[in-house]
Protein backbone atom coordinates (compact mmCIF):
# COMPACT_ATOMS: atom_id res chain seq x y z
CA UNK A 1 0.00 0.00 0.00
CA UNK A 2 1.07 3.74 -1.04
CA UNK A 3 1.99 5.96 1.96
CA UNK A 4 1.27 9.13 2.63
CA UNK A 5 3.11 12.17 4.94
CA UNK A 6 0.43 14.39 7.17
CA UNK A 7 2.39 17.18 8.85
CA UNK A 8 0.33 18.99 11.16
CA UNK A 9 1.59 22.63 12.52
CA UNK A 10 1.87 24.55 15.69
CA UNK A 11 -1.49 26.09 15.69
CA UNK A 12 -3.11 22.26 14.29
CA UNK A 13 -2.00 20.96 17.78
CA UNK A 14 -2.48 23.93 20.27
CA UNK A 15 -4.70 22.60 22.85
CA UNK A 16 -6.52 19.47 23.16
CA UNK A 17 -9.61 20.39 20.57
CA UNK A 18 -7.17 20.57 17.92
CA UNK A 19 -5.38 17.65 18.61
CA UNK A 20 -9.26 15.82 18.38
CA UNK A 21 -9.27 17.29 14.85
CA UNK A 22 -6.22 16.18 14.12
CA UNK A 23 -7.39 12.40 15.46
CA UNK A 24 -10.55 12.67 13.09
CA UNK A 25 -8.25 13.92 10.32
CA UNK A 26 -5.91 10.86 11.03
CA UNK A 27 -8.32 8.50 11.51
CA UNK A 28 -10.33 8.87 7.99
CA UNK A 29 -7.57 8.32 6.06
CA UNK A 30 -6.89 4.77 4.89
CA UNK A 31 -3.41 5.02 3.45
CA UNK A 32 -0.51 3.78 5.20
CA UNK A 33 1.15 6.85 6.51
CA UNK A 34 3.67 9.18 9.05
CA UNK A 35 2.68 11.48 10.96
CA UNK A 36 5.03 14.95 11.40
CA UNK A 37 3.89 17.15 14.54
CA UNK A 38 5.19 20.37 15.17
CA UNK A 39 5.70 22.09 18.25
CA UNK A 40 2.41 23.17 20.24
CA UNK A 41 2.10 27.01 19.13
CA UNK A 42 4.30 29.48 20.63
CA UNK A 43 6.69 26.73 22.30
CA UNK A 44 9.33 27.04 20.39
CA UNK A 45 9.47 30.88 21.01
CA UNK A 46 9.15 30.25 24.68
CA UNK A 47 11.73 28.03 24.76
CA UNK A 48 14.41 30.42 23.11
CA UNK A 49 12.68 32.87 25.44
CA UNK A 50 13.62 30.36 28.42
CA UNK A 51 17.43 29.84 26.92
CA UNK A 52 18.20 33.55 26.65
CA UNK A 53 16.99 34.73 30.76
CA UNK A 54 18.92 31.21 31.51
CA UNK A 55 22.03 32.90 29.68
CA UNK A 56 21.52 36.43 31.61
CA UNK A 57 21.12 34.53 35.06
CA UNK A 58 17.40 35.33 34.88
CA UNK A 59 16.62 31.88 36.77
CA UNK A 60 13.25 33.23 38.28
CA UNK A 61 11.93 34.17 34.72
CA UNK A 62 13.15 31.15 33.21
CA UNK A 63 11.32 28.99 35.10
CA UNK A 64 8.35 30.49 34.99
CA UNK A 65 8.13 30.42 31.70
CA UNK A 66 9.06 27.00 31.64
CA UNK A 67 6.05 26.09 33.97
CA UNK A 68 3.61 27.99 31.94
CA UNK A 69 4.62 25.91 28.80
CA UNK A 70 4.51 22.22 30.93
CA UNK A 71 0.96 22.93 32.51
CA UNK A 72 0.29 23.76 28.47
CA UNK A 73 0.88 20.15 27.86
CA UNK A 74 -0.04 18.88 31.21
CA UNK A 75 -3.87 20.23 30.82
CA UNK A 76 -3.80 18.84 27.20
CA UNK A 77 -2.95 15.18 28.49
CA UNK A 78 -5.72 15.78 31.14
CA UNK A 79 -8.10 16.49 28.41
CA UNK A 80 -7.18 14.19 26.56
CA UNK A 81 -6.00 10.92 28.16
CA UNK A 82 -8.59 9.24 29.97
CA UNK A 83 -6.98 5.75 30.19
CA UNK A 84 -5.27 6.25 34.09
CA UNK A 85 -1.97 4.18 32.99
CA UNK A 86 -1.55 5.81 29.83
CA UNK A 87 -1.69 9.39 31.69
CA UNK A 88 0.44 8.42 33.84
CA UNK A 89 3.00 7.51 31.36
CA UNK A 90 2.62 10.66 29.24
CA UNK A 91 2.93 12.59 32.37
CA UNK A 92 5.95 10.53 33.90
CA UNK A 93 7.58 11.45 30.36
CA UNK A 94 6.70 15.02 30.68
CA UNK A 95 8.07 15.32 34.19
CA UNK A 96 11.63 13.87 32.51
CA UNK A 97 11.68 16.70 30.06
CA UNK A 98 10.64 19.31 32.58
CA UNK A 99 13.79 17.72 34.63
CA UNK A 100 15.98 18.30 31.55
CA UNK A 101 15.23 21.37 30.88
CA UNK A 102 16.24 22.29 34.62
CA UNK A 103 19.27 21.26 34.69
CA UNK A 104 19.75 23.25 31.14
CA UNK A 105 17.97 26.40 32.32
CA UNK A 106 20.81 25.49 35.67
CA UNK A 107 23.55 25.04 33.79
CA UNK A 108 23.37 27.73 31.26
CA UNK A 109 22.93 30.49 34.58
CA UNK A 110 26.18 29.17 35.58
CA UNK A 111 27.73 29.83 32.50
CA UNK A 112 25.61 32.57 31.10
CA UNK A 113 26.92 31.66 27.40
CA UNK A 114 24.05 31.35 24.52
CA UNK A 115 25.38 29.32 21.43
CA UNK A 116 23.59 28.26 18.62
CA UNK A 117 24.06 24.96 19.61
CA UNK A 118 22.67 25.31 23.00
CA UNK A 119 19.70 26.86 21.83
CA UNK A 120 18.89 23.57 19.68
CA UNK A 121 19.42 21.83 23.27
CA UNK A 122 16.55 23.44 24.31
CA UNK A 123 14.32 24.27 20.93
CA UNK A 124 13.79 20.46 20.68
CA UNK A 125 11.70 20.32 23.79
CA UNK A 126 8.63 21.71 21.96
CA UNK A 127 8.55 18.49 19.63
CA UNK A 128 9.58 15.96 22.04
CA UNK A 129 6.85 17.06 24.20
CA UNK A 130 4.00 17.90 21.62
CA UNK A 131 4.77 14.67 20.27
CA UNK A 132 4.49 12.60 23.59
CA UNK A 133 1.27 14.20 24.34
CA UNK A 134 0.01 13.64 20.85
CA UNK A 135 1.39 10.13 21.23
CA UNK A 136 -0.94 9.08 23.96
CA UNK A 137 -3.54 11.20 22.98
CA UNK A 138 -3.51 8.87 19.96
CA UNK A 139 -3.37 5.47 21.45
CA UNK A 140 -6.26 6.84 23.28
CA UNK A 141 -8.29 7.03 21.10
CA UNK A 142 -7.35 3.69 19.54
CA UNK A 143 -4.64 4.41 16.96
CA UNK A 144 -2.24 2.26 16.65
CA UNK A 145 0.69 4.05 16.89
CA UNK A 146 4.32 4.03 16.88
CA UNK A 147 6.33 7.11 18.40
CA UNK A 148 10.25 7.95 16.83
CA UNK A 149 12.93 10.51 17.75
CA UNK A 150 13.25 12.25 14.61
CA UNK A 151 17.10 12.56 15.88
CA UNK A 152 17.41 9.33 15.16
CA UNK A 153 16.73 9.34 11.88
CA UNK A 154 17.11 12.74 10.09
CA UNK A 155 20.85 13.63 10.10
CA UNK A 156 22.39 16.51 9.95
CA UNK A 157 25.54 18.77 9.24
CA UNK A 158 26.52 20.99 12.40
CA UNK A 159 25.54 24.02 10.95
CA UNK A 160 23.05 24.68 14.69
CA UNK A 161 20.32 26.55 14.03
CA UNK A 162 19.88 25.96 10.84
CA UNK A 163 21.15 22.28 9.83
CA UNK A 164 20.81 20.70 6.77
CA UNK A 165 20.11 17.04 6.27
CA UNK A 166 22.18 14.17 5.05
CA UNK A 167 19.76 12.86 2.28
CA UNK A 168 21.93 9.78 2.23
CA UNK A 169 22.57 8.74 6.37
CA UNK A 170 18.89 9.60 7.13
CA UNK A 171 17.83 7.34 4.40
CA UNK A 172 19.21 4.62 5.59
CA UNK A 173 17.71 5.14 8.63
CA UNK A 174 14.50 5.88 7.26
CA UNK A 175 14.62 2.42 5.92
CA UNK A 176 15.63 0.46 8.58
CA UNK A 177 14.06 2.03 10.98
CA UNK A 178 10.66 3.69 9.83
CA UNK A 179 9.62 2.15 6.74
CA UNK A 180 9.02 -1.43 8.31
CA UNK A 181 6.87 0.36 11.25
CA UNK A 182 5.05 1.69 8.19
CA UNK A 183 4.72 -1.51 6.06
CA UNK A 184 3.34 -3.75 9.99
CA UNK A 185 0.41 -0.84 9.64
CA UNK A 186 1.34 1.31 12.51
CA UNK A 187 0.55 5.05 12.22
CA UNK A 188 4.16 6.44 12.81
CA UNK A 189 4.63 9.40 14.79
CA UNK A 190 7.55 11.72 14.25
CA UNK A 191 8.56 14.68 15.34
CA UNK A 192 9.15 17.99 12.57
CA UNK A 193 11.94 20.54 12.85
CA UNK A 194 14.10 18.28 14.99
CA UNK A 195 17.22 16.36 13.85
CA UNK A 196 20.83 15.36 14.92
CA UNK A 197 24.21 15.21 13.90
CA UNK A 198 26.37 11.97 13.49
CA UNK A 199 27.66 11.60 16.63
CA UNK A 200 24.01 12.38 18.42
CA UNK A 201 23.90 16.11 18.98
CA UNK A 202 20.67 17.78 19.32
CA UNK A 203 20.04 19.91 15.92
CA UNK A 204 17.13 22.08 14.48
CA UNK A 205 16.53 22.77 10.94
CA UNK A 206 15.74 26.32 11.23
CA UNK A 207 12.67 27.48 12.71
CA UNK A 208 9.03 26.69 10.68
CA UNK A 209 11.34 23.65 9.32
CA UNK A 210 8.63 20.90 10.56
CA UNK A 211 7.44 21.25 6.73
CA UNK A 212 10.44 20.55 5.90
CA UNK A 213 11.00 17.46 8.11
CA UNK A 214 8.14 15.88 6.65
CA UNK A 215 9.09 16.41 2.75
CA UNK A 216 12.51 14.98 3.88
CA UNK A 217 10.38 12.18 5.08
CA UNK A 218 7.77 12.11 2.05
CA UNK A 219 11.03 12.01 -0.21
CA UNK A 220 12.69 9.01 1.28
CA UNK A 221 9.52 6.80 1.60
CA UNK A 222 8.57 7.58 -1.79
CA UNK A 223 5.49 8.67 -0.72
CA UNK A 224 2.27 9.15 -2.54
CA UNK A 225 1.07 12.53 -1.27
CA UNK A 226 2.89 15.01 1.39
CA UNK A 227 -0.09 16.50 3.16
CA UNK A 228 0.51 19.86 4.98
CA UNK A 229 -2.00 20.00 7.81
CA UNK A 230 -2.27 24.35 8.90
CA UNK A 231 -4.57 27.25 9.75
CA UNK A 232 -5.68 28.17 6.14
CA UNK A 233 -7.36 26.92 3.83
CA UNK A 234 -4.24 26.35 1.41
CA UNK A 235 -2.40 28.69 -0.97
CA UNK A 236 -4.03 32.10 -0.67
CA UNK A 237 -3.03 35.15 -3.27
CA UNK A 238 -1.12 36.72 -0.20
CA UNK A 239 -0.68 36.69 3.66
CA UNK A 240 -4.07 37.23 5.10
CA UNK A 241 -3.24 38.68 8.39
CA UNK A 242 -2.29 41.68 5.72
CA UNK A 243 -4.32 41.58 3.23
CA UNK A 244 -8.29 41.11 3.02
CA UNK A 245 -9.98 39.28 0.20
CA UNK A 246 -7.29 37.18 -0.44
CA UNK A 247 -8.41 34.11 -2.38
CA UNK A 248 -7.20 30.25 -2.56
CA UNK A 249 -5.18 28.82 -4.96
CA UNK A 250 -6.48 25.25 -6.10
CA UNK A 251 -2.86 24.38 -7.28
CA UNK A 252 0.24 25.97 -7.85
CA UNK A 253 3.74 24.47 -9.67
CA UNK A 254 6.70 23.17 -7.63
CA UNK A 255 8.56 26.07 -9.08
CA UNK A 256 6.59 28.81 -8.59
CA UNK A 257 6.13 27.43 -4.92
CA UNK A 258 9.79 26.99 -4.27
CA UNK A 259 9.69 30.76 -5.10
CA UNK A 260 6.86 31.94 -3.26
CA UNK A 261 7.99 29.83 0.22
CA UNK A 262 11.63 31.27 -0.46
CA UNK A 263 10.64 34.87 -0.88
CA UNK A 264 8.55 34.90 2.30
CA UNK A 265 5.42 32.99 2.26
CA UNK A 266 5.07 31.46 5.99
CA UNK A 267 2.81 28.78 4.73
CA UNK A 268 5.43 26.61 3.41
CA UNK A 269 8.97 26.30 4.80
CA UNK A 270 11.89 27.57 2.04
CA UNK A 271 13.56 24.03 2.01
CA UNK A 272 9.98 21.92 1.43
CA UNK A 273 9.46 21.90 -2.26
CA UNK A 274 12.38 21.16 -3.30
CA UNK A 275 12.78 17.05 -2.19
CA UNK A 276 9.21 16.51 -2.97
CA UNK A 277 9.86 18.01 -6.68
CA UNK A 278 12.75 15.92 -7.03
CA UNK A 279 10.92 12.95 -6.77
CA UNK A 280 7.74 14.21 -8.13
CA UNK A 281 5.45 13.83 -5.16
CA UNK A 282 2.63 16.04 -4.94
CA UNK A 283 2.61 18.67 -1.76
CA UNK A 284 -0.94 19.34 -0.67
CA UNK A 285 -1.35 22.43 1.95
CA UNK A 286 -5.05 21.83 3.71
CA UNK A 287 -7.07 23.22 6.74
CA UNK A 288 -7.25 21.48 9.68
CA UNK A 289 -10.21 23.19 10.96
CA UNK A 290 -11.73 23.34 7.99
CA UNK A 291 -11.55 19.60 6.29
CA UNK A 292 -14.30 20.53 3.32
CA UNK A 293 -11.73 22.36 2.03
CA UNK A 294 -9.45 20.90 -0.62
CA UNK A 295 -6.59 22.47 0.01
CA UNK A 296 -3.87 23.77 -2.62
CA UNK A 297 -2.47 20.92 -4.80
CA UNK A 298 1.38 21.93 -5.54
CA UNK A 299 2.56 19.70 -8.44
CA UNK A 300 4.73 19.34 -11.15
CA UNK A 301 2.77 20.65 -13.94
CA UNK A 302 1.87 24.07 -14.70
CA UNK A 303 -1.53 24.60 -15.73
CA UNK A 304 -2.06 28.20 -15.65
CA UNK A 305 -0.19 30.44 -17.84
CA UNK A 306 1.18 33.93 -17.95
CA UNK A 307 -0.63 34.56 -14.80
CA UNK A 308 0.14 36.41 -11.41
CA UNK A 309 -0.36 33.92 -8.90
CA UNK A 310 0.35 35.26 -5.34
CA UNK A 311 2.78 38.14 -3.94
CA UNK A 312 4.58 37.43 -0.84
CA UNK A 313 7.16 39.75 1.17
CA UNK A 314 9.78 39.81 2.95
CA UNK A 315 10.40 42.27 5.92
CA UNK A 316 13.50 44.13 7.51
CA UNK A 317 16.00 42.55 4.57
CA UNK A 318 19.15 44.21 4.59
CA UNK A 319 20.82 45.60 1.37
CA UNK A 320 24.46 45.78 0.96
CA UNK A 321 25.50 47.98 -1.84
CA UNK A 322 29.43 47.05 -2.41
CA UNK A 323 31.45 49.09 -5.02
CA UNK A 324 34.81 47.26 -5.76
CA UNK A 325 38.04 49.06 -5.28
CA UNK A 326 38.99 50.74 -8.62
CA UNK A 327 42.77 48.94 -8.54
CA UNK A 328 41.49 45.23 -8.10
CA UNK A 329 40.52 43.24 -10.99
CA UNK A 330 37.09 41.65 -11.50
CA UNK A 331 37.94 37.98 -10.53
CA UNK A 332 40.14 38.41 -7.69
CA UNK A 333 37.51 40.87 -6.50
CA UNK A 334 34.89 37.90 -6.74
CA UNK A 335 36.86 35.58 -4.85
CA UNK A 336 37.55 37.45 -2.10
CA UNK A 337 34.06 38.82 -1.95
CA UNK A 338 32.89 35.12 -1.93
CA UNK A 339 35.06 34.24 0.49
CA UNK A 340 34.15 36.46 3.08
CA UNK A 341 30.73 35.63 2.63
CA UNK A 342 31.18 32.13 2.86
CA UNK A 343 32.94 32.59 6.27
CA UNK A 344 29.86 34.76 7.62
CA UNK A 345 26.95 32.81 5.94
CA UNK A 346 24.02 35.46 5.69
CA UNK A 347 21.07 33.72 4.28
CA UNK A 348 21.61 35.73 0.69
CA UNK A 349 17.79 36.17 -1.03
CA UNK A 350 19.30 38.51 -3.84
CA UNK A 351 22.56 39.30 -5.63
CA UNK A 352 23.06 41.60 -8.71
CA UNK A 353 26.21 42.53 -9.96
CA UNK A 354 26.39 45.65 -12.56
CA UNK A 355 29.60 47.24 -13.62
CA UNK A 356 29.79 49.01 -11.21
CA UNK A 357 29.41 47.22 -8.20
CA UNK A 358 27.30 44.29 -6.63
CA UNK A 359 23.92 44.44 -4.44
CA UNK A 360 23.15 41.75 -1.99
CA UNK A 361 19.86 41.50 -0.39
CA UNK A 362 20.10 39.13 3.39
CA UNK A 363 17.31 37.63 4.70
CA UNK A 364 17.27 38.54 8.63
CA UNK A 365 16.92 36.26 11.33
CA UNK A 366 17.29 37.14 14.92
CA UNK A 367 19.20 33.82 15.42
CA UNK A 368 21.46 33.58 13.25
CA UNK A 369 22.58 36.71 13.28
CA UNK A 370 25.40 38.27 11.21
CA UNK A 371 28.13 40.52 12.25
CA UNK A 372 27.61 43.40 10.22
CA UNK A 373 30.51 45.71 11.80
CA UNK A 374 32.85 42.82 11.11
CA UNK A 375 31.11 42.20 7.34
CA UNK A 376 32.04 45.87 6.83
CA UNK A 377 34.98 45.35 8.64
CA UNK A 378 36.61 42.61 6.16
CA UNK A 379 34.90 44.43 2.65
CA UNK A 380 36.61 47.45 3.36
CA UNK A 381 39.99 46.16 1.93
CA UNK A 382 38.08 44.91 -1.18
CA UNK A 383 35.21 47.39 -1.49
CA UNK A 384 33.65 50.69 -0.14
CA UNK A 385 30.25 49.04 1.60
CA UNK A 386 26.72 50.56 2.18
CA UNK A 387 24.52 48.51 4.53
CA UNK A 388 21.21 49.80 4.16
CA UNK A 389 18.54 48.29 6.93
CA UNK A 390 14.84 48.16 7.14
CA UNK A 391 13.98 47.26 3.48
CA UNK A 392 11.13 45.20 2.28
CA UNK A 393 10.83 42.48 -0.30
CA UNK A 394 7.74 42.51 -1.58
CA UNK A 395 7.82 39.35 -4.71
CA UNK A 396 5.42 39.13 -7.34
CA UNK A 397 5.10 35.21 -8.14
CA UNK A 398 3.79 33.62 -11.09
CA UNK A 399 4.24 31.87 -14.62
CA UNK A 400 5.84 33.76 -17.48
CA UNK A 401 5.33 36.99 -15.50
CA UNK A 402 7.87 38.87 -18.47
CA UNK A 403 4.84 37.48 -21.12
CA UNK A 404 1.97 38.82 -18.82
CA UNK A 405 0.60 41.76 -21.38
CA UNK A 406 0.71 45.04 -19.56
CA UNK A 407 2.51 43.36 -16.38
CA UNK A 408 4.92 46.42 -15.40
CA UNK A 409 2.45 49.31 -16.44
CA UNK A 410 0.23 47.33 -14.05
CA UNK A 411 2.10 47.66 -11.67
CA UNK A 412 3.33 51.25 -11.98
CA UNK A 413 -0.14 53.07 -12.55
CA UNK A 414 -1.28 50.25 -9.60
CA UNK A 415 1.31 51.94 -7.31
CA UNK A 416 2.08 55.30 -8.01
CA UNK A 417 4.42 56.25 -5.35
CA UNK A 418 6.58 52.97 -5.75
CA UNK A 419 10.10 54.19 -6.45
CA UNK A 420 11.66 50.72 -6.06
CA UNK A 421 15.56 50.77 -4.84
CA UNK A 422 15.69 47.72 -7.57
CA UNK A 423 13.32 45.44 -9.18
CA UNK A 424 14.65 42.17 -10.29
CA UNK A 425 13.25 38.93 -12.27
CA UNK A 426 13.73 35.23 -10.53
CA UNK A 427 15.79 32.88 -12.83
CA UNK A 428 12.83 31.75 -14.25
CA UNK A 429 10.39 34.49 -14.51
CA UNK A 430 8.34 32.81 -11.49
CA UNK A 431 8.57 35.98 -9.38
CA UNK A 432 10.03 39.40 -9.88
CA UNK A 433 11.25 40.90 -6.51
CA UNK A 434 10.60 44.65 -5.29
CA UNK A 435 12.63 45.96 -3.32
CA UNK A 436 11.21 49.27 -1.21
CA UNK A 437 11.18 51.83 1.55
CA UNK A 438 9.41 50.35 4.65
CA UNK A 439 6.97 52.93 4.60
CA UNK A 440 5.51 52.15 1.51
CA UNK A 441 5.36 48.49 1.66
CA UNK A 442 1.74 48.18 2.97
CA UNK A 443 0.10 50.51 0.36
CA UNK A 444 2.36 48.90 -2.40
CA UNK A 445 1.68 45.05 -1.68
CA UNK A 446 -2.12 46.15 -1.00
CA UNK A 447 -2.55 47.95 -4.49
CA UNK A 448 -0.88 44.94 -6.41
CA UNK A 449 -3.17 42.60 -4.67
CA UNK A 450 -6.02 44.36 -5.41
CA UNK A 451 -4.85 45.05 -9.27
CA UNK A 452 -3.68 41.38 -9.82
CA UNK A 453 -6.95 39.74 -8.25
CA UNK A 454 -9.62 41.41 -8.36
CA UNK A 455 -10.90 40.15 -11.57
CA UNK A 456 -10.33 36.63 -12.56
CA UNK A 457 -12.52 34.24 -14.40
CA UNK A 458 -9.68 31.36 -14.68
CA UNK A 459 -11.00 28.85 -12.20
CA UNK A 460 -7.65 29.02 -10.58
CA UNK A 461 -9.13 30.74 -7.65
CA UNK A 462 -11.48 30.23 -4.77
CA UNK A 463 -12.76 32.71 -2.47
CA UNK A 464 -12.26 31.62 1.13
CA UNK A 465 -15.45 31.16 2.82
CA UNK A 466 -15.68 32.86 6.80
CA UNK A 467 -16.41 30.98 9.37
CA UNK A 468 -19.82 31.99 9.74
CA UNK A 469 -20.56 31.19 6.12
CA UNK A 470 -19.26 27.49 6.69
CA UNK A 471 -21.45 27.06 9.70
CA UNK A 472 -24.57 28.05 7.62
CA UNK A 473 -23.98 26.16 4.76
P1 LIG B 1 1.87 26.08 10.84
O1 LIG B 1 1.94 26.38 12.29
O2 LIG B 1 0.75 25.17 10.48
O3 LIG B 1 3.18 25.66 10.25
P2 LIG B 1 2.28 28.74 9.81
O4 LIG B 1 1.83 29.82 10.74
O5 LIG B 1 3.73 28.45 9.77
O6 LIG B 1 1.43 27.44 10.14
O7 LIG B 1 1.81 29.04 8.31
C1 LIG B 1 0.46 29.35 8.05
C2 LIG B 1 0.28 30.86 8.02
O8 LIG B 1 0.98 31.40 6.91
C3 LIG B 1 -1.14 31.30 7.78
O9 LIG B 1 -1.87 31.37 8.98
C4 LIG B 1 -0.98 32.65 7.12
O10 LIG B 1 -1.20 33.68 8.06
C5 LIG B 1 0.49 32.70 6.68
N1 LIG B 1 0.67 33.02 5.27
C6 LIG B 1 1.53 33.95 4.79
N2 LIG B 1 1.48 34.00 3.46
C7 LIG B 1 0.57 33.09 3.05
C8 LIG B 1 0.09 32.64 1.78
N3 LIG B 1 0.52 33.18 0.63
N4 LIG B 1 -0.82 31.66 1.75
C9 LIG B 1 -1.29 31.11 2.89
N5 LIG B 1 -0.88 31.49 4.13
C10 LIG B 1 0.04 32.45 4.22
N1 LIG C 1 8.28 24.41 16.17
C1 LIG C 1 9.16 24.97 15.17
C2 LIG C 1 8.92 26.47 15.07
O1 LIG C 1 8.04 27.01 15.71
C3 LIG C 1 9.07 24.30 13.84
C4 LIG C 1 7.72 24.42 13.14
O2 LIG C 1 6.70 24.70 13.78
O3 LIG C 1 7.69 24.20 11.95
O4 LIG C 1 9.66 27.12 14.38
MG1 LIG D 1 4.87 26.71 9.55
Amino acid sequence: MKTIVMKFGGTSVADAESVKNVINIVKNERRNKLVVVSAIARATTALETIARNSSLGNEIEAYEILEEIINRHYKMTEELVYNNSLKTEAIEKMKLYKSQIEMLIKGLSIIRELSLRTLDAFRVFGELMSSTVIYFAFKESGIDTELIDSRDIIKTNNDFSRAYPDFAKTELNVISKVKPLIDSGKVVLAQGFIASTEDGISTTMGRESSDFSAAIYGSLLDAEEIQIWTDVDGVLTSDPGLISGTLKLNEISFAEMEELSFFGAKVLHRNSVKPAREKNIPLRILNSKNTASSGTRVISELNYHEKVKSITYKKNVIVLKLTPRADLNQYIFWEMMLNILSRHKPQIDILLSSSSGILIVIAENAYTRIHYDELRNEFSEISSCEIIKDKVLITIVGSELNSIEGFFQRIFVSCPHLKPESLCFGFNRHSLSILVDTGVFEETIKNLHREFFTYDDSGLFERIKKQEERLIA
